[in-house]
């Protein structure tokens, strides 16, 4: 396909730094650590850092895994840089020469850490993860306090400083998570009764970040809002809108159906049949899911080369990318994530 005729995923700098700044005037005192797993959702590390340096300056990353660390060490020379997952021992050993901080879920991932801490003679940076009741990652409150004398010898060896506490809610329901909030603060207290004083607590993500004050920590770790992506059969959240718009063409156009350019080899799921994107003339149904194109209901006055957008902030009457993902049983982070580097990236102001 002709490059012009190619889909594209436009990319709003202004809006970014808007999203951040409504995020963080809401979760004020809270400190934001921005997420940027899954190649900041999406949207690429590379353009986020760039897009945020023309207008806000973070001071903090969450990023899932070493490699995406390291990236964001390398555009982020002096930012603190948050690594949580579980990783093998080269990894480890990169992150501790990038000076990444280090989530920790385990006590074996402890040991592995601090025998590479000690290895290079560096003191690492670590958060002490302590499972509240979503059993993905995380230490166990009844091994919790075991767990605790151990950090706090490794920290009195030199080899760790414990500088934060952390879990991640479930989200399922506020009296879930208010339990898991309690659990938090109880082993937060442990901590302290073992002489480990974290600066750093963080237990909330977007929406109990947003919708829940009282169980904010010093840290919020938030993604999807700060990229316009709102919760799931949540609410438009104020001052917050889509960053990424997908634009596609039209392709040719027939007596009841128009086609467009972007298909199932773009990651567009193909079961969005049913789900409407937005036209010259408003909001249209999709017909039809192709591999590289689809249908779309006509409207009158259609021409090739128009411009039709799929998802994005709605000025052609599009929903956001959470609606699509609604329409097919999933969240707007999925809708973002599965677009192929076939689907090109245009920065916009
Ligand atoms: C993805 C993730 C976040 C951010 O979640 P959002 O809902 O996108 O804000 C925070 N913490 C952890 C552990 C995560 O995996």
């Amino acid at each position: 396909m002709d490059a012009l005729m190619s889909p594209v995923l436009e990319l709003s700098a202004s809006q970014l730094a808007r999203n951040v700044a409504a995020v963080r005037e809401r979760i004020t005192p809270s400190a934001l650590m921005l997420a940027m797993k899954d190649d900041a959702y999406g949207h690429g590390i590379d353009w986020t850092l760039n897009a945020l340096a023309d207008d806000v300056e973070l001071e903090r990353f969450g990023s899932f895994d070493v490699d995406t660390g390291l990236r964001i060490r390398a555009l982020r020379p002096r930012a603190r840089v948050f690594a949580w997952t579980t990783s093998d021992d080269d990894e480890i050993r990169a992150a501790v020469d990038a000076r990444l901080e280090l989530g920790i879920g385990s006590a074996e991932y402890l040991r592995r850490v601090v025998a590479i801490a000690r290895a290079s003679g560096r003191s690492v940076a670590v958060h002490l993860k302590i499972d509240t009741g979503l059993h993905r990652n995380g230490i166990r409150p009844e091994n919790w306090s075991e767990f605790v004398a151990e950090a706090a010898s490794a920290q009195r060896a030199g080899a760790v400083r414990v500088v934060g506490a952390w879990s991640h809610l479930a989200e399922a329901s506020d009296a879930e998570d208010d339990e898991s909030a309690a659990g938090f603060r109880a082993a937060v207290d442990e901590l302290h009764r073992q002489g480990i004083a974290p600066e750093d607590t963080h237990l909330t993500a977007s929406a109990a970040s947003w919708w829940r004050p009282e169980l904010r920590g010093t840290v919020c770790r938030i993604g999807a809002f700060c990229y316009g992506i709102r919760s799931a059969d949540g609410p438009q959240i104020p001052g917050v809108r889509p960053i990424a718009a997908l634009r596609a063409r039209v392709l040719d156009v027939g007596d009841r159906s128009v086609e467009v350019g972007i298909g199932a080899l773009h990651g567009l799921p193909s079961t969005l049949v049913g789900a409407s994107i937005g036209t010259p003339a408003g909001a249209r149904q999709i017909l039809a899911v192709g591999d590289m194109r689809s249908s779309v209901a006509r409207w009158n006055g259609v021409s090739v080369g128009d411009v039709v957008s799929v998802f994005g902030p709605g000025d052609q009457g599009e929903s956001d990318a959470t609606a699509l993902g609604e329409h097919i049983g999933t969240v707007g982070e999925e809708i973002l994530t599965r677009l192929t580097p076939a689907v090109r990236r245009v920065a916009i102001r």
